[in-house]
């Protein structure tokens, strides 16, 4: 009988609990990643010191890096340093900026990445994407996966909190780039991937389901393992279709237009998920957004995120722009200004029915 099945690329490592950072030299060592402990380590500028300490003994033939910003020349800059000496593979520990430059430079380097998670606020953790600011704006360069994924919860739990929710806000933002993948394959015959949809699905349902909240550690660990299992759906689909969708490409249009006033990247798309689900007509599936991400402490209307509805109307507008080629709602509802000042306003009042109607 044929054994019919498809390889994934997965991490040899995802450890999700508190004390997983004082562990990474064992892992490294137990999983052959680096048995010589010859590794580049690379830390944010804020809590490299404190995290350098957690090794005063351990990790002796190890070398840390500063990344002081999220640029493309930040890990270029990574790379010329990293490349003057051997190494077995390139740790990054810290937020999603640190993450992405670790992962780039990397890549660059044809080394193994260890993504160390201090924060929850994105699906980057597991992801063979890199979100970088380039001249051009920002931009998103595919790269090899993490191959072990850590998210050390005592961390987790000291990191600011608005960081961890914003987490919530990202994968929650899964179930509507899920139905932007479907609609795209049901109106225009777009591939989908039925496990990479399971994957992105279920770590949503679970947040969204999950009673707690992030000062918890059994709510923390299924968001960390949610994200884990979102950047894994993308290996799987080999695009980020299953976690970005209209969702993301209200969000990146925030970047570009208003770079000094971005917030956290899982605020900004909670709400273009909510406005997405609103473009849908699923009440449903609004509801529940609405409802998780204000439950959770999260922005909800563009005033939450700091933006007037004259403001989101432009940056609803420029949306599409942001993803050539990619088709999702926003494309799919045909908006011209006048539909858009129009949805923008209903949204932001159905909003408030909602809220009320608890
Ligand atoms: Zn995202």
């Amino acid at each position: 009988m044929p054994l019919l099945a498809r390889m994934i690329p997965a991490p040899l490592v995802v450890d999700v609990r508190r004390g997983a950072l004082a562990e990474l030299g064992a892992i490294l060592a137990d999983q052959r990643i680096s048995t010589s402990g010859r590794v580049a380590i690379a830390v944010g500028s804020t809590y490299g010191p404190i995290v350098q300490s957690t090794f005063r003994d351990g990790l002796a033939g190890a070398d840390w890096f500063t990344v002081d910003g999220g640029t493309i020349n930040t890990a270029i800059k990574l790379v010329e340093q990293i490349r003057r000496e051997r190494y077995d593979a390139v740790v990054g520990i810290g937020g999603g900026t640190v993450l992405d430059v670790t992962k780039f430079a990397a890549a660059r380097l044809g080394l193994p990445m260890v993504a160390v998670a201090t924060n929850l606020a994105h699906d980057g953790i597991a992801s063979p994407i890199s979100t970088l600011d380039n001249d051009a704006g920002r931009g998103s360069y595919g790269v090899p996966a993490p191959l072990a994924v850590l998210v050390d919860l005592d961390l987790i739990a000291a990191a600011p909190v608005r960081s961890v929710r914003s987490g919530i806000g990202e994968i929650v933002s899964n179930l509507s780039a899920i139905a932007d993948w479907q609609a795209a394959h049901a109106l225009r015959g777009e591939e989908i991937d039925g496990l990479a949809i399971s994957l992105a699905r279920t770590a949503a349902e679970a947040v969204m389901n999950h009673p707690g909240s992030v000062s918890g550690d059994a709510f923390l660990a299924v968001l960390a393992e949610g994200l884990i299992l979102s950047g894994i759906s993308m290996v799987v689909a080999g695009t980020s279709r299953p976690s970005s969708g209209a969702c993301h490409e209200i969000s990146h249009a925030i970047d570009l237009l208003h770079p000094s006033r971005r917030a956290f990247h899982g605020e900004q798309v909670g709400v273009g998920a909510a406005f997405a689900w609103f473009l849908r007509g699923d009440s449903s599936a609004f509801d529940a957004t609405v409802h998780c991400l204000h439950r959770h402490g999260l922005p909800v209307r563009p005033s939450d995120l700091g933006f007037t509805l004259e403001e989101f109307e432009a940056v609803v507008g420029y949306a599409p722009q942001t993803r050539p080629g990619r088709f999702t709602v926003l494309e799919e509802s045909a908006l011209t200004p006048s539909r858009i000042t129009a949805k923008v306003n209903a949204f932001d009042t159905r909003i408030t029915a909602v809220l009320e109607s608890r």
